[in-house]
């Protein structure tokens, strides 16, 4: 491989110059002439998928990108699901794609809807900050992030969600605040921001 810096002997110099002088001009061998026509085969798409990929483009434009792109939300969310859930049960799991394998994991039990449940209806089913009563989230106070690395911390890889349910402060009604979505964006832990802890 070419690096940068580095210098050609003279001898590899002239093999270079020797392998290129009459290439111009030069017929490929049959095998090379196989290799290109089946290398060239793959991108040879046929006329009727070309046209039937170019109806799909345009119906996807027709419904504005919306309808589509759900659709396509949806299955890629259902799939990342899927793949965070194997994660899981590998043994080799990695730490950040770990923790947002167990949060989504999480999210998904059955426990944590009726933890969600318990502090919204505590809360009279208001945002705590700004009595919003549109799209409230129940929220960690003591961040979940948090709470995941500290089960991680006493966790095997293979037991993770066990320790998940065994975990007190995680569903602990003490613990959740219920904020409406734009409350719940301004806090330091939201989403996105997890990883970052
Ligand atoms: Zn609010």
């Amino acid at each position: 491989m070419y690096k940068k810096g580095h210098k050609h002997t003279k001898e590899t110099k002239l093999k270079i110059s020797n392998s290129h002088k009459g290439k111009k001009g030069k017929k490929h061998t049959e095998e090379t002439k196989e290799k290109i026509s089946k290398a060239l085969k793959k991108f040879n798409v046929n006329p009727e998928e070309r046209i039937k990929k170019s109806e799909r483009i345009k119906e996807f434009y027709k419904n504005g990108g919306t309808t589509a792109l759900n659709k396509h939300w949806k299955l890629s969310k259902e799939t990342r699901k899927k793949q965070s859930i194997r994660q899981l049960g590998e043994k080799n799991f990695n730490w950040k794609g770990g923790v947002t394998a167990i949060h989504i994991c999480i999210r998904e039990l059955k426990e944590y809807q009726v933890w969600r449940k318990k502090v919204l209806k505590r809360d009279g089913y208001k945002c705590i900050k700004c009595k919003n009563i549109k799209e409230l989230q129940a929220d960690h106070i003591y961040p979940l992030s948090k709470l995941i690395k500290e089960i991680k911390s006493i966790s095997k890889n293979n037991d993770i969600m066990e320790q998940v349910l065994k975990f007190n402060p995680l569903w602990d009604i003490n613990n959740g605040r219920t904020l409406c979505f734009n409350c719940h964006k301004k806090t330091p832990t939201f989403a996105g921001r997890c990883n970052k802890l």
